[in-house]
C-alpha cells in the first residue's frame, strides 16, 4: 500500500486479498458452497465491496446477522443467495421477503415470517436453525421435533419453504476440544429428523471459519467464512500466512507531531510512562474514537522500517510512541507527515490485527470490526 495518495487516516481494504481469501477457503471446502459472512458491515471493511469481491471469487452466499444489513446489500443492487439469522419481534419480516433474503428461524419467529409471507403474499425462504450446543440462538433439541414439523405444514400451505438448516459451532478454533464432535453428532441426528418429516433442504451448513479449516466433516452443503475472507487466523497458534491468508485490511495514518523530550517526561493523560532517557517522542493521530482500543498500551505502530510500542494511554484521537532514540531536528522534521502502519498484510515484518488483540486483551476479530466510521475506507 502506497500511502502517499491516501487521507491522513485510512483503513485501506485490499479487494484483491479478499478475493485471494475467498477462492484459498473455497479450494478447501469444495464440493461445499461458500458463503461470505458481511455482518457488521464486512467485519469492519465494507459489506458491499466484500460482497461483490467475495462474490466475484467464487462465494455463492452471503451472511449477514440483521434483516437490516441484508436489505442494504439488496438496495446495492447485490442480487446472490442472502441469508439473515438475528432478529427481534421488529424485525421487517415483510420487507426481507419481498426482496428474497433467506430467513433464519429458530422457533419464535416462524409465525411472524408466515404472517408476513401471508401478507406479501410470497412464500418465505426459511433456514431452520438448531442450538447443537453454542446455547445462543436456535431451537433446543427438544423443540426441534415441534419446529420441523410446523414448518412442514406452512411448507405444504405453500406460505414458505424451507431452503436451509443449520447451526453454529462454539470451540472450533480450539480443534483439540471434543464439543464439535457432539455438535455436529447432534447437528447430524436434527438433520435426520427433518429428513424424516419430509424435509428435503438445499443447504446444510454449521462451519464457520476454523472448522472451514480443520473439519472436513463439519462442511455439508456450505461453509460460513466470515474471519477467514478478511484475511484473519481465528485460532491463536496460527497467523495468517499458515493458513494463505492475507490479511485485507491496513490501519495507518501519519505522524502528527515529533519532538525532543529530556528524561523523566510524562507522557499522555495519567503520566503512566515516564522516559528513561532523553528521547524522541511521535505523535500518530488515532485513538478510541478511531475505533483503537484504550487499553491497547503497547500496540505496536511501524514507522520507517521500525516498529514502535505505544506508550501512555491512548487516548480519544492519538497516541505516542517513544522512538528511544534523540533525533536531530531536521530527521524529526522530516518524521512529520511519514505513514504509520498500525497494522496491515504483515508483508515487510509489520505488524498485523494480532498484534493489537494481544495488546488489548483480544481478538482480532474485534479489532478490525470497531475500527469506527470516522476512519475512511479506502479500496484498492
Ligand atoms: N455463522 C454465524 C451464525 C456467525 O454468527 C458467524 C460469525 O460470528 C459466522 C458464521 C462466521 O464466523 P467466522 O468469522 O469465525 O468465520
Amino acid at each position: 500500500v502506497h500511502a502517499v495518495s491516501l487521507p491522513e487516516r485510512a483503513a485501506v481494504v485490499d479487494l484483491a486479498a479478499i478475493r485471494h481469501n475467498v477462492r484459498r477457503i473455497a479450494g478447501i471446502a469444495a464440493p461445499a458452497k461458500v458463503m461470505a459472512v458481511v455482518k457488521a458491515d464486512g467485519y469492519g471493511h465494507g459489506a458491499v465491496q466484500v460482497a461483490r469481491a467475495a462474490l466475484d471469487a467464487g462465494a455463492s452466499w452471503l451472511g449477514t446477522a440483521h434483516v437490516s444489513e441484508a436489505l442494504a446489500l439488496r438496495a446495492a443492487g447485490i442480487e446472490a443467495p442472502l441469508l439473515a439469522w438475528l432478529h427481534t419481534p421488529d424485525t421487517d419480516f415483510a420487507a426481507a421477503i419481498e426482496a428474497g433474503i433467506d430467513l433464519g428461524c429458530s422457533g419464535w419467529e416462524l409465525e411472524h415470517i408466515v404472517a408476513a409471507a401471508r401478507q406479501v403474499e410470497r412464500p418465505a425462504r426459511v433456514h431452520l436453525k438448531v442450538d447443537t450446543g453454542l446455547g445462543r440462538n436456535g431451537s433446543t433439541v427438544e423443540s426441534w421435533d415441534r419446529l420441523v414439523g410446523e414448518a412442514v405444514e406452512h411448507q405444504d400451505e405453500g406460505l414458505l419453504r424451507v431452503v436451509g438448516i443449520f447451526s453454529h459451532l462454539a470451540v472450533a478454533d480450539e480443534p483439540h476440544r471434543e464439543e464439535t464432535d457432539q455438535q455436529l453428532d447432534v447437528f447430524r441426528e436434527a438433520l435426520a429428523l427433518a429428513e424424516d418429516a419430509g424435509i428435503d433442504p438445499e443447504v446444510r451448513h454449521i462451519a464457520n471459519t476454523p472448522a472451514a479449516f480443520t473439519r472436513p466433516d463439519a462442511h455439508f452443503d456450505l461453509v460460513r467464512v466470515g474471519i477467514g475472507i478478511y484475511g484473519l487466523s481465528p485460532f491463536t497458534d496460527q497467523r495468517s500466512p499458515e493458513l494463505g491468508l492475507i490479511p485485507a485490511m491496513t490501519l495507518l495514518t501519519r505522524v502528527a507531531n515529533c519532538k525532543a523530550v529530556p528524561a523523566d517526561q510524562g507522557v499522555s493523560y495519567g503520566l503512566n510512562y515516564r522516559t528513561d532517557d532523553p528521547t524522541t517522542l511521535a505523535l500518530i493521530p488515532l485513538g478510541y474514537a478511531d475505533g483503537v482500543p484504550r487499553v491497547a498500551t503497547g500496540g505496536p505502530v511501524r514507522l520507517g522500517g521500525a516498529t514502535y510500542p505505544v506508550v501512555g494511554r491512548i487516548a480519544m484521537d492519538q497516541m505516542v510512541l517513544d522512538l528511544g532514540t534523540r533525533l536531530s531536528e531536521e530527521e524529526r522534521a522530516a518524521l512529520v507527515g511519514e505513514p504509520a502502519v498500525l497494522f496491515g498484510d504483515g508483508h515487510d515484518g509489520g505488524p498485523l490485527a494480532d498484534d493489537w488483540a494481544s495488546a488489548a486483551g483480544t481478538i482480532n476479530y474485534e479489532i478490525v470490526t470497531r475500527i469506527s466510521s470516522r476512519v475512511p475506507r479506502v479500496y484498492v
